[in-house]
């Protein structure tokens, strides 16, 4: 089984290259993202307690977004393997998907990082506002989610390296450099 994790700071494009991923891999997706999106969406209560965080630009605890992690995974034995776009954000959930992983006598594959310069990240989310609507793409939102990133999630890419699995993408420029990137370490990592 493939198990790939697609990581960067918001906007990076982790959705718009794990669409590739999958489709040339044949993984399935998840997108932790969007899985709370849908929640906001259905009105649940996990989407009310996500929506006041998510419009903060604060993660949702770790408790809860492994819980939902793990029932994500859980509904799709059998495939080809697994893009994590979203997940994991914090070294918790990094040792939390290492474990559930284990447990199933897997692990994840390669970590892609997409490395991209802040002032270009600010474009794109203000332009992804524009167009999608998403509350969350606002100048306020976005400067507290890089602040986020910055200092919870980006440990995890020592973390990775550590683990072996990290690998390096610049991307900035073109989308089809990009994936090609991506698939020669996916591939070294195999
Ligand atoms: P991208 O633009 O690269 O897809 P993003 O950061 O803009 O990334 P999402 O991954 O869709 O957007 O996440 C949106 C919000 O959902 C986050 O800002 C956070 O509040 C919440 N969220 C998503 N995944 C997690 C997670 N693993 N842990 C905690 N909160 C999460
Ligand atoms: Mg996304």
């Amino acid at each position: 089984m493939l198990n790939i994790v697609i990581f960067g700071a918001p906007g990076s494009g982790k959705g718009t290259q794990s669409e590739r991923i999958v489709e040339k891999y044949g993984l399935d997706h998840i997108s932790t993202g969007d899985v709370l999106r849908a929640e906001i969406a259905a009105g649940t209560e996990l989407g009310n307690t996500a929506k006041g965080l998510i419009d903060h630009g604060q993660l949702i605890p770790d408790e809860l977004m492994i819980e939902i992690l793990a029932a994500k995974l859980d509904k799709l034995a059998g495939g080809k393997g697994v893009i994590f776009d979203g997940f994991p954000r914090t070294i918790a959930q990094a040792e939390a998907l290492k474990t559930l992983l284990n447990g199933r006598g897997e692990d994840v594959t390669a970590m892609i990082e997409l490395d991209v310069p802040e002032e270009e990240l600010m474009d794109r989310l203000l332009k992804r506002g524009q167009l999608s609507g998403r509350a969350d793409d606002n100048e306020e939102t976005i400067k507290k989610r890089l602040v986020v990133y910055r200092e919870q999630t980006s440990p995890l890419k020592e973390w990775y390296k550590n683990d072996g699995k990290h690998c390096y993408i610049n991307g900035s420029g073109e989308l089809d450099r990009i994936f090609a990137d991506i698939v020669a370490a996916i591939d070294s990592k195999i």
